[in-house]
C-alpha cells in the first residue's frame, strides 16, 4: 500500500490552499480528489467571488488582511493576478454601513460612508436605499485559477495529486489511518486532513473520528445555490468593468453581485440571491437545475435595483454553499484528524490564510482561531481531545 504522511482529502479552495502549505513546509503530502480540482460540482469553481475586508465583526476583517498577505505571495509565486481591483459597495438596513464602516477605521482600511443620494451620483447603475459603504480595495477573485495556481505550488514543493480519487472511509490502523476509495483503492496516511466542502455531512459518519468530536460537529447545512449573468446595458464588451461588487441586506432578501469576469465573457454582473437555495442532504443530492422562482425573483430585484443591467440573464450557474448555524468556518483536530469547512458562502477570500492555519495545526505546530473550533461552536468536546 502506498503510504504518505499528510493525506488531504478534497482540491477546492481549502484543500488546495492546505495541500500547498503543508508541501511548502518540507512534507510528504497526496492530495486527493473525487473529480478533478476546482470542479463545477464543488464550491470553488468559476471566475468571481468577492474579496472584501467588510465585516461587522473586527474578527473577520483582520483575517482578511492577514489572509491578504497570502493572497500576495500567491499571486507572486504564480505570476498570476488573482484578484481583479473593482471596490465594492456595502448597503441595506440590515447590512448596517455605518457598523461595517466603524470596523473598517478601526483597522485603517480605506473607505467611505456615502448617501443614497451621494452613492447613486457616483454608480447610477445601482438604486441604493440607505447609505453606502464604499471600500476601494475589495476586488473579485478567480476562485479556479486560484486553485489551479495552489495546486501547481503544492506539485511544485513533491506533493502528489490524486484525481478521481473518492475517499470512502477512513479508519485507524498502524499508528495512522488507511483511507479506501470509492473503488477499492487504499493509502496509509500518518495524518489526514478533510477538506471536503459539501460533501463533509456525508463523510462524517465514515471517519473514525471519536464520538465526542463528532457530536460537537454544529449542524453542517448543503444548499444549491444559484447566480444569474445580467448584461450590462451600457458597456457591453468591457473587460475591465467599473462597476463594483456590491452586497444589498433588507429585511428578508439578501443579493450581492460582482462582475462576474471570464464566466460572464467580462460583459455582465454576476448576482445572487444569498441563501436562495434549496437545502440538500449532501453534495451528492444536487442536480444542477435552476429553481424557476428563484431566477424570477432575482430578475425581479436587478429591475427594482440595478437600472445599469438589462434584466435578461444570459447565463447561469449552480454552485454549493456549506453553512454553518453562525456562518463560522469549522477547523479542529483530533488525534491525526483535521477538519476543515470553510464555506458558509464566505469562505473564498480567506483561503491562502485558511491552508495556512490548517497546516499549522496538523503538524501541530500552531494554533487556530477558538473561534474556528468545535469547543466554541457547539459547547463542550472532552478535555485532551484537540491536539
Ligand atoms: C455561489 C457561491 C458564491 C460564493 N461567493 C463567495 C464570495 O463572494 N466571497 C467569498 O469569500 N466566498 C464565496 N463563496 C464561498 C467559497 O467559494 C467557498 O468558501 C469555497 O469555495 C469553499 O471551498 P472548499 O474547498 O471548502 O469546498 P469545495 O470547493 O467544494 O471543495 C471540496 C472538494 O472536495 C472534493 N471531495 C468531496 N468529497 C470527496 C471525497 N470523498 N474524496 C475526495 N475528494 C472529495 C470535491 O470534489 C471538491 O473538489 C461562494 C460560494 C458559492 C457556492
Amino acid at each position: 500500500m502506498e503510504s504518505t504522511e499528510y493525506a488531504v482529502v478534497g482540491a477546492g479552495l481549502s484543500g488546495a490552499a492546505t495541500a500547498w502549505h503543508l508541501a511548502a513546509r518540507g512534507h510528504d503530502v497526496a492530495l486527493l480528489e473525487r473529480s478533478t480540482p476546482a470542479n463545477d460540482a464543488g464550491s470553488s469553481h468559476g471566475s468571481a467571488r468577492i474579496f472584501r475586508y467588510a465585516y461587522p465583526e473586527d474578527f473577520y476583517t483582520a483575517l482578511v488582511q492577514e489572509a491578504k498577505a497570502g493572497w500576495d505571495e500567491l499571486a507572486r509565486l504564480s505570476g498570476k493576478q488573482l484578484i481583479t481591483p473593482t471596490g465594492a459597495v456595502d448597503y441595506g438596513q440590515v447590512r448596517q454601513p455605518e457598523r461595517l464602516a466603524a470596523v473598517l477605521a478601526g483597522r485603517g482600511i480605506d473607505h467611505e460612508l456615502l448617501s443614497a443620494q451621494a452613492a447613486s451620483e457616483r454608480w447610477p447603475q445601482i438604486a441604493f436605499d440607505t447609505q453606502v459603504l464604499w471600500h476601494p480595495d475589495a476586488g473579485v477573485i478567480d476562485a479556479h485559477e486560484s486553485v489551479a495556481s495552489m495546486v501547481d505550488q503544492a506539485v511544485a514543493h513533491g506533493a502528489q495529486l490524486h484525481n478521481n480519487w473518492a475517499v470512502a472511509s477512513i479508519t485507524a490502523a498502524n499508528g495512522g489511518y488507511v483511507l479506501t476509495s470509492e473503488d477499492g483503492r487504499s493509502l496509509h496516511a500518518a495524518n489526514v486532513i478533510v477538506a471536503a466542502g459539501g460533501w463533509l455531512p456525508q463523510l462524517l459518519g465514515s471517519l473514525s473520528l471519536p464520538s465526542s468530536f463528532l457530536s460537537a460537529i454544529p449542524q453542517i447545512q448543503v444548499r444549491q445555490e444559484q447566480a444569474y449573468h445580467f448584461p450590462y446595458a451600457d458597456q457591453p464588451d468591457q473587460a475591465e468593468s467599473p462597476w463594483p461588487t456590491f452586497i444589498h441586506k433588507r429585511a428578508g432578501w439578501q443579493a450581492y453581485g460582482l462582475p462576474g469576469g471570464r464566466d460572464a465573457d467580462f460583459r455582465g454582473q454576476k448576482v445572487a440571491e444569498y441563501n436562495g437555495g434549496k437545502i440538500l442532504p449532501s453534495a451528492a443530492d444536487q442536480d444542477g437545475q435552476i429553481d424557476p422562482a428563484n431566477r424570477r425573483r432575482v430578475i425581479e430585484y436587478v429591475k427594482q435595483y440595478m437600472p445599469g443591467l438589462i434584466p435578461e440573464p444570459y447565463a447561469e450557474t449552480t454552485c454549493l454553499f456549506t453553512n454553518t448555524p453562525n456562518e463560522d468556518f469549522i477547523l479542529d483536530r483530533v488525534d491525526g484528524i483535521t477538519i476543515l469547512s470553510p464555506c458558509s458562502g464566505h469562505g473564498a477570500k480567506f483561503a491562502p490564510l485558511i491552508g495556512q492555519l490548517a497546516a499549522g495545526l496538523a503538524t501541530g505546530t500552531a494554533s487556530v482561531p477558538d473561534q474556528f473550533r468545535l469547543a466554541a461552536q457547539a459547547g463542550h468536546v472532552e478535555a485532551g481531545a484537540h491536539a
